[in-house]
């Protein structure tokens, strides 16, 4: 299929009328400039779910969702961007032209066909082998661990025959080449230069990507020899570390229920999904990558890790868990009592006491503290310290005050110990890993970081309803004043497309941004109600406090390179740095006494 032209789409977009678009699926009511109704998205009984006519976007304030036509079609009908483009075309009865592909592009493409019928023929040979005569043992293996038929044309599991070379053969014999078989991992050569297969004598498990095409096998032994899982290598279609497990049979289900949960084992997510527990997906591996946190992101924020409870799975959880929480996942672990693993307990115990379990798990942080209780203990005094001191680089992470005080509080309560005193620990943990200026520096922003994000947001509204403003704010230090990433991600987009030329409304704007979190984030920024005031000062406050806030870091970080350079007795680079230095400053008390002249608006 080829390309949709740009021009199309964008004047489709201008075309179609949201809010008859959205009228069809959900009953809306006029109110004031925007009308209202009950969001399709997230069951509610007072409308939170807003459409704009004027800007011809949508929000809800209760789950966030937002964006313009297309998005909405591909959030209620499921389906990706072009599938959308073709329903509103169809709606407003225009054809969709098509663009002919590049020569390259085209190549490529076919290339990746082809490497994804040849897997497509080796899982079907897999799936016709765990049938016939050969696969006798490994389907009673299959029997055993309960699967039923249904789970087993789901997940399209095979077998892969003892013999050296069936699979080879057979593709051979389809006109697979021998190049292909070997790129693809299906086959090896042997020390005797042989083409011999991959995967012998195991059940086999294929790993489709998010579309449900092909990628990669995982095979497991039915006896006791090793490896007991051998995955395919990486191939032009299939990478370590950046695919999951089920994803494309889960992410209904993950979208619909807005949670995910992750789990190790093949044979897990298998179970799960057989119990109805469609939400499930697997790491392929142990450690998780930010790679893969980043898909997930795609579908949900809301992650439960449930891992193995032997020592190895709660040591991966942990680490998983780190990089999904500097992804910023909002994380929970759930932990299998007495010991078994995911497949066994669902098996044993049912849908209904997994269920309860998914609703007991922990926060991450609070998982942490219970593992540190295993660990220290904290009936006496030193073992109370000691998990405190484990747990206070987490403390000193969280930027929210309320957050971080919820978190104290657990921590004094599971303890036993006072609040006080755990606050003094941090106080103290905070000093000795600051120098004291940097500390204030710190302090100084963690107390206004709330008022800086929200001119952040301001600012950003007045750019998009007021584009002439642009050239002032870029002058300012444009992006530079934006530290929040996806408001930043937001301005450049804009900024990108205004400066090549293009007046883009705020709904072409939704399309042109990747993100759906900040799809999300600007449909809420643009269906908020205005600033009461003037805008003309709204802006230059916003403007002036954000290159306040520019300054003061570029203080910081010119005042650590001077001493740099200082200590490594490099005057002239210093002195450089220094009169840098005092430039900043000089603009900095010019600054501030403009904005006592002009006078702050106050920031509640
Ligand atoms: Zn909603």
């Amino acid at each position: 299929m080829g390309l949709i032209p740009e021009e199309f789409i964008s004047d489709l977009l201008h075309r179609a009328d949201i809010v008859e678009i959205i009228r069809e699926y959900v009953p809306l009511k006029k109110q004031g400039q925007n009308y209202v109704g009950l969001c399709p998205f997230h069951s509610e009984k007072t409308p939170s779910f807003v459409v704009s006519p004027h800007k011809q976007i949508y929000h809800c304030f209760g789950c966030g969702k937002g964006g313009n036509a297309f998005s909405f079609m591909m959030e209620k009908n499921g389906g990706n961007f072009v599938d959308a483009v073709h329903a509103v075309a169809k709606r407003y009865g225009v054809n969709v032209p098509q663009t002919e592909k590049s020569p390259e592009k085209a190549k490529q493409d076919k290339l990746r066909d082809r490497y994804f019928k040849i897997n497509e023929l080796a899982a079907r040979f897999y799936r016709n082998a765990l049938h016939g005569s050969s696969g006798q043992d490994a389907l009673a293996y299959i029997k055993k661990r309960d699967l039923n038929t249904e789970t087993q044309e789901n997940f399209m599991l095979g077998y892969a025959p003892a013999g050296w070379n069936n699979l080879s053969k057979f593709l051979l014999d389809k006109g697979v080449s021998q190049h292909d078989l070997i790129l693809l991992g299906l086959s090896i050569i042997s020390q005797r230069g042989t083409l011999v297969d991959r995967f012998r004598n195991r059940l086999m498990f294929p790993i489709a990507d998010d579309r449900g095409r092909i990628i990669g096998f995982g095979g497991r032994v039915l006896d006791d020899s090793q490896p007991k899982y051998l995955n395919s290598p990486e191939t032009p279609l299939f990478y370590k570390g950046k695919h999951l497990y089920g994803l494309n049979l889960a992410k209904a289900s993950i979208r619909k229920w807005d949670q995910l949960i992750i789990m190790e084992g093949y044979m897990d997510v298998i179970m799960a999904h057989q119990h109805g527990i469609t939400n499930c997906i697997g790491s392929l591996g142990t450690a998780l990558t930010a790679n893969q946190a980043r898909l997930m992101m795609r579908y949900t924020y809301n992650t439960s890790i449930c891992f193995d409870s032997d020592a190895a799975g709660q040591k991966a959880a942990l680490r998983g868990l780190d990089i999904l929480e500097q992804c910023g996942c909002r994380l929970s672990v759930i932990t299998i009592p007495q010991g078994k693993d995911p497949d066994e307990y669902i098996r044993k115990q049912g849908k209904d006491a997994f269920e309860e379990l998914i609703v007991k798990a922990k926060p991450f942080l609070e998982y942490k503290l219970l593992r540190l209780m295993e660990k220290y203990n904290p009936d006496t005094v030193e073992g109370k310290i000691q998990v405190i001191e484990k747990l206070l680089p987490d403390m000193q992470k969280i930027t929210s005050p309320l957050a971080r005080q919820a978190f104290v509080q657990v921590i004094a309560e599971k303890l036993v110990f006072p609040e006080t005193a755990i606050y003094a620990e941090l106080r103290k943990f905070s000093g000795v890993n600051r120098n004291n200026k940097q500390d204030r520096e710190v302090k100084r922003k963690c107390t206004s970081i709330h008022a800086l994000e929200k001119a952040q947001r301001a600012l950003l509204k007045l750019v998009l309803e007021y584009p002439e403003v642009i050239s002032k704010v870029e002058a300012w230090g444009g992006k530079e004043l934006f530290n929040h990433t996806l408001l930043k991600e937001i301005y450049q987009n804009n900024y990108l497309m205004r400066q090549a030329g293009h007046n883009i409304k705020a709904n072409d704007l939704v399309t042109l941004l990747d993100n759906p979190d900040s799809q999300q984030l600007l449909t809420e920024i643009l269906i908020e109600e205005d600033s009461p005031g003037d805008v003309k000062r709204i802006f230059n406050d916003c403007l002036i406090n954000l290159r306040l806030d520019y300054i003061n870091n570029k203080i910081i970080e010119k005042s650590s390179l001077m001493s740099k350079y200082e200590e490594s007795g490099d005057v002239t680079k210093s002195l450089e740095i220094m009169s840098q230095i005092q430039q900043l400053v000089k603009e900095k008390q010019s600054l501030a006494t403009t904005l006592r002249k002009g006078g702050i608006l106050n920031e509640n």
